[in-house]
């Protein structure tokens, strides 16, 4: 298996990284002249442009997605004794943002077609303490803003995004980031939007979390020296900030290009659905950034995923399964008290997923590679495929 040449690698950063190579060069240069490192000029104006590309008024970086996360819930006063509603099946560091910022995390179940939080879920965990949900973007595509708003506005709770996987997404005329009290990004590089190295931002509308959050990330420290609150060092550095720089004029472009690439797949990928095989539902059109492509196998497929998987991995065709064991049931959490059994849609969802090569410039021939090789076999294992060879054959 290691001596398979990589035909379709999952995630592609060269040619994005070739397109732009002297401007972060000169980018670098830039910053290593000028020797501002830690809160320079290249993060003001990076904070300042992304927080407006997501039609919000403040942003402000920090180290990960995951301290956005838990500086910004802490900034938002939410901590001890308060409960937050989030999803079972999202990335980890969203549960770890919660439990770092002093709140209780009550998790809730996923629609099965979207893998997004179940917001009638949600509804039913609401009690007395709650005061926030945390909706994920997961995959990036965002949860509806006029639910959550209308979730929020009947259950008196604060929306925290995790807009981690969502950079400038868009749903019923809202950006990911403007729908709540506060959002946090990430800028790991695989992002959609991805620096070299580790980044997040935490953007808001509301001037005081900003400013609260500003403090936090840089030791509690309003002004200098001055220590109001304990805080931490979790700054966003100027070098990424200035890579950042670079990027964000072609995010909307790369985006463009996911959202292409998985039309391209959810047409061809439309001739298996018989054979169980179905694409995670899309329901923001153009708005749906696919921060990653994932595809569902389901007990009607002939062939199970590690078949599937194992099959594209000879072919070299690189996948992934984002997540392969929900939150609830991580070794690490097992005092929250949930069981197997607890988050029916979450909990198949881990079993049936699969995260198919996803990037900007991933090409038509490519997809057409992977549904060759998932097409094949698919046919091989399925009677009716013998009958119908000539579609393995012809594709
Ligand atoms: C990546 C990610 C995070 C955490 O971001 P880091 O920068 O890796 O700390 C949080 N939530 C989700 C959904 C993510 O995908």
């Amino acid at each position: 298996m290691t001596n398979i040449p990589v035909k379709v690698p999952f995630v592609d950063l060269q040619s994005q990284h070739q397109q732009i190579q002297t401007q972060m060069e000169q980018a670098i240069s830039s910053v290593l002249r000028r020797g501002d490192f830690i809160l320079g000029k290249d993060l003001a104006d990076f904070e300042l442009a992304f927080a407006n590309a997501c039609d919000v008024s403040y942003g402000v970086g920090v180290a990960c997605g995951t301290d956005a996360i838990t500086l910004g819930l802490q900034a938002c006063g939410i901590g001890n004794g308060d409960e937050v509603i989030l999803p079972a099946n999202t990335f980890i560091a969203t549960l770890i943002g919660v439990i770092r910022a002093g709140a209780t995390p009550v998790l809730v179940d996923c629609e099965e077609d979207t893998a997004l939080i179940d917001l009638e879920a949600a509804h039913k965990a609401v009690t007395a303490k709650t005061r926030g949900i945390i909706p994920v973007h997961l995959y990036g595509q965002m949860v509806s803003p006029g639910k959550l708003l209308e979730f929020a506005r009947a259950n008196k709770v604060m929306i925290f995004e995790d807009a981690a996987q969502a950079h400038l997404a868009q749903r019923e005329g809202y950006r990911a980031g403007a729908v709540g009290m506060a959002a946090a990004f990430s800028f790991y590089p695989s992002k959609n939007l991805g620096a070299l190295g580790d980044g997040g931002m935490l953007v808001t509308n509301d001037a005081n979390v900003a400013q609260k959050v500003r403090s936090l990330r840089n030791y509690g420290a309003p002004r200098k020296y001055y220590h109001t609150e304990i805080g931490t060092n979790s700054r966003l550095d100027n070098l990424q900030a200035s890579i950042l720089n670079v990027k964000l004029p072609y995010l909307e472009q790369w985006n463009q290009l996911r959202n292409q690439a998985a039309q391209q797949y959810d047409a061809i990928l439309a001739k298996i659905g018989n054979l169980g095989i179905i694409p995670l539902q899309n329901h923001s059109g153009t708005g749906h950034v696919y921060h990653l492509y994932v595809i569902r196998i389901t007990p009607s497929s002939p062939v199970d995923r590690e078949a599937i998987l194992e099959a594209l991995a000879v072919a070299g065709i690189q996948t992934g399964i984002h997540y392969p064991i929900p939150c609830h049931l991580q070794p690490a959490y097992q005092h929250l008290g949930y069981c197997l059994g607890d988050f029916p849609h979450a909990e198949t969802l881990c079993n049936e997923i699969l995260s198919l090569p996803m990037y900007p410039g991933l090409s038509e021939a490519q997809i057409h590679q992977v549904f060759d090789t998932m097409q094949s076999i698919l046919y091989k294992g399925s009677a009716e495929g013998f009958v119908d060879q000539s579609a393995v054959i012809l594709g």
